[in-house]
């Protein structure tokens, strides 16, 4: 593997401009300062020096190119090599032109090649002066074993030490760096508990005066720190009974120089500060980063498009690196803390692109299996019509785009993403109608018994409606299904005298067997695992991969699905039929606990149907499930004719599925819960929904939880019971009573509450491998990595006029995507 040849044009342009190169794209600045030497070299040793004398000024050109590569941030040796080549052509000397050449040449081809480069960044750190095996072990026990993974710990904050303050505005609380004068010092000794010799100094200048403490190293501390000296003081300030303090603060003793100013200029500076593991020295972790930056930073090659880089302005990613790890002194301090300088928009950018093309690439490769083409589509125009209702304009956009997808040759891999109630079920519904007229069947799964039975009942009721034309044969297959009945299913199944089957897991037992499954949708995705969908597959027609859907109603920013559900496609129902009630939320505190009573009187004389909703806290769960179990024996006492019923998480899961099912039938009125009400559950007589401790939840869990009331005619009232409160769940119960849409929330939960917590516990393949971007801070950058990264395979969507990106994507990403080989 190596880069083409250069060409003649190449070097005739080369030697004709003396500008500096910019890297190409794939290139670090290494690279390309190596290939600046190479190429005149190259040139002129063509056809055994045949070319020697046309090429002009070559030992000058030779030199000062050696010379500017090695001013780089590059490893020693390398270095030494460059500074030889600089040296040796520096002189018109009288011997052999030609062995220079050779030897320079043979020096520098294995440097050139981008393998050279990778190596040494993925060397161990052994390989940095100052860094022995011990150290070396100890750094990579902590997932910083490779030079890369030093260069890429990126500070998590810095310490301003520009501003300096005087020792008279030192607030307590506060961290400071200043400048003082140490104006007595000693040892003393403490007795009691925290024996030892403790070494102290009180510094102060013309506004005050205040204490160091050192209760360890006092002895080469007092080395340093004596009287008179000026120190540059960086630390927490702290109270001590009615001083200040400051225990173990950095220092640096300044030249105790008349030139004071200067002194201090010297020593301003914006300090990086590193997420330490234990085990680590602080200061010794900044050292050798600082060395893997001085010595390793111009290897890391930058991918993103030429374009993109110049049109935003970037560094190169070496420079980037130094930019991060040492911020100059003109820094933007309000654009370092958060993260938006050119420095760390290149490094987020660079991994995204990365990530971006590697998703594409992935559903590039699904899309082009073979799938069944469905291309059908009378019957479901007349189902359309015979619902009751005319589909929202977001629904009608789904469904063509599903539409369309069945078409084509290959499968679908798309997501449904929309509130709980916008409709989702029946464009599913419509296009099994498709599938069904194309000689095909679908399968519905759902994550529970309760779900399935409930989508059963729905979907009856649309085929009903649309009478033979529109009409589907659905069953349903679940555990609840008695054994003969079952069997008489899956006969039918496999005969195809079923059209759509709905069920649960049990759909993927081995006994089940279809004649031509080609449409399976998945409800609430995140119950089904990748071996899960294969088995599915499995079972498809002509053994290909079923067209899937997966709908889900968890509200998720569009730029995060894109890239969370990036190797899906995306279909979004944002607007909910028209005439829904809308719910009300009211929020109380605790102590207004007589209101909650009032409204659960109210709603229950009219009929209609209560959740009470308790939060589960994994390690109080004894605790949480006994306020659930008091509250629900306090509603039995007050109102005795009401049928109240307790769902936890430690029943098993059919005896949860009873108590949901006689909730759903209403043969109970209230149900009180810990938070394992079945996403998607329907019960439209249910109207009243009251959380407590909504505080202790997430925005969108909420959100959620009020979406289960208010679905049927009578509209609903969600209380959100808050007991004690942060700044925090201030803003969240407030954004909450302020909006209903479901995507307005999640984005307001995802900025308050961080992309991980948003998506809760629920393992996610791509977050933790994010190295630099942060999918909360960076939703604009997502946005510009993945256009530009669906321009780039656009363009060539196998990435081959790019193998250095193709094997940057594979190395990467290509495990973790389950990328085939590209490239
Ligand atoms: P989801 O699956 O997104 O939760 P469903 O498909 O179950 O939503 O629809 C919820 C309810 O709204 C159902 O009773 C359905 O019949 C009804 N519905 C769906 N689409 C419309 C529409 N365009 N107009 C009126 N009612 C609709
Ligand atoms: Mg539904």
């Amino acid at each position: 593997m190596g880069r083409s040849a250069p060409t003649a044009m190449r070097v005739v342009r080369y030697l004709g401009s003396s500008a500096c190169e910019v890297p190409e794209v794939g290139d670090s600045p290494f690279q390309s300062m190596i290939a600046a030497v190479l190429r005149p070299l190259d040139f002129a040793a063509r056809d055994d020096f045949a070319k020697l004398d046309r090429v002009r000024d070559l030992e000058r050109t030779v030199s000062s190119a050696a010379e500017r590569a090695a001013a780089l941030a590059i490893p020693r040796d390398a270095k030494d090599a460059l500074a030889r080549i600089a040296k040796s052509f520096s002189a018109t000397a009288e011997d052999d032109l030609a062995a220079r050449m050779r030897e320079a040449i043979l020096a520098l081809r294995p440097l050139a090649e981008p393998e050279w480069s990778e190596r040494q960044l993925a060397s161990s750190t052994a390989i940095l002066s100052g860094v022995g095996p011990k150290r070396a072990d100890s750094l990579a026990r902590r997932a910083l074993g490779s030079v890369a993974d030093l260069l890429f710990h990126l500070p998590v904050r810095y310490d301003d030490r520009r501003s300096l303050q005087s020792v008279g505005s030192l607030e307590v609380g506060i961290r400071a760096t200043f400048v003082a004068r140490v104006l007595g010092c000693a040892f003393s000794t403490r007795r009691g508990r925290f024996r030892g010799r403790v070494f102290e100094a009180l510094v102060g200048d013309d506004t005050g005066t205040v204490t160091l403490k050192w209760f360890r190293s006092g002895d080469s501390i007092s080395r340093q720190v004596r009287k008179d000296a000026l120190l540059l003081i960086t630390g927490d300030v702290k109270r001590y009974r009615f001083d200040k303090e400051l225990a173990h603060p950095e220092i640096s003793v300044l030249a105790d120089a008349s030139s004071e100013a200067a002194a201090i200029g010297d020593v301003r500076s914006v300090t990086p500060e590193y997420a330490t593991p234990e085990g680590i020295h602080p200061r010794g972790l900044r050292r050798v980063i600082a060395s893997a930056v001085e010595r390793y930073s111009d290897l890391v090659p930058g991918h993103l498009p030429a374009d993109l880089v110049a049109k935003l302005g970037l560094p190169e990613p070496g420079e980037a690196l130094r930019d991060l790890h040492a911020p100059s002194i003109e820094v933007d301090a309000a654009e370092l803390a958060a993260g938006a300088t050119p420095a760390r928009v290149r490094l987020v950018l660079e991994e995204l692109y990365l990530l971006e093309l590697g998703l594409a690439l992935r559903r590039a490769q699904r899309a082009a299996e073979p799938g069944t083409p469905i291309a059908c589509k009378q019957r479901t125009a007349i189902a359309a019509r015979a619902l009751p209702f005319a589909l929202t304009g977001a629904q009608e956009r789904a469904l063509a785009e599903i539409l369309a997808d069945l078409a084509r040759a290959h499968p679908m891999n798309r997501l449904l993403e929309g509130d709980v109630g916008c409709g989702k079920t029946v464009v599913a519904y419509l296009a099994a109608v498709a599938v069904a007229e194309s000689g095909y069947q679908s399968a519905l799964m759902a994550p529970t018994e309760l779900l399935a039975e409930q989508h059963e009942a729905t979907l009856c009721a649309l085929a009903r409606a649309a009478g033979d034309a529109g009409g589907l044969r659905i069953a349903r297959l679940t555990a609840s299904v008695p054994g003969d009945e079952a069997a008489r299913i899956r006969r039918a199944l496999a005969a195809g005298e079923i059209d759509l089957v709905v069920g649960t897991h049990a759909l993927l037992q081995e006994s089940v067997d279809f004649r031509a499954l080609a449409f399976a949708v998945i409800d609430e995705q995140h119950r089904f695992g990748v071996a899960q969908r294969a088995a599915l597959a499995a079972k498809a027609a002509h053994g290909n991969a079923p067209d899937t859907l997966v709908m889900t109603a968890t509200p998720i920013p569009r730029t995060l699905a894109l890239t969370l559900y990036g190797d899906l496609d995306l279909s979004v129902i944002d607007e909910l039929p028209p005439g829904r009630a809308k719910t009300k939320t009211v929020l109380l505190r605790a102590g207004e606990g007589q209101q909650v009573v009032e409204l659960l009187r109210e709603a229950t004389a009219r009929g209609e149907q209560v959740y009470v909703v308790y939060p589960l806290v994994a390690e109080s769960e004894k605790i949480d499930l006994r306020a659930a179990s008091e509250s629900a024996e306090k509603i039995r006492a007050a109102f005795p004719r009401l049928t109240v019923d307790l769902v936890h998480g430690q029943l098993d899961a059919a005896a949860r599925n009873v108590a949901m099912a006689r909730f759903a039938s209403g043969k109970t009125q209230v149900l009180v819960s810990t938070t394992v009400i079945e996403v998607g559950v329907d019960v439209s007589n249910a109207t009243l929904m009251i959380v407590e401790h909504a505080e202790r939840f997430g925005l969108a869990q909420l959100h959620q939880l009020r979406g289960r009331v208010g679905r049927g005619r009578a509209p609903g009232t969600c209380v959100l019971v808050a007991r004690g409160s942060s700044e925090d769940s201030e803003a969240r119960l407030r954004a909450l009573l302020e909006t209903t849409d479901g995507f307005a929330i999640a984005e307001a939960d995802l900025a308050i509450r961080g992309p991980g917590e948003f998506l809760g516990t629920r393992q996610h393949g791509i977050l933790p491998d994010l190295r630099i971007a942060d999918l909360t801070r960076d939703v604009r950058q997502i946005a510009v990595a993945r256009e530009a990264a669906l321009q780039t395979v656009r363009r060539d969507p196998q990435l081959r006029s790019n193998p250095e990106l193709a094997r940057a994507v594979q190395s990467r990403w290509g495990d973790r995507l389950a990328l085939v080989d590209v490239g």
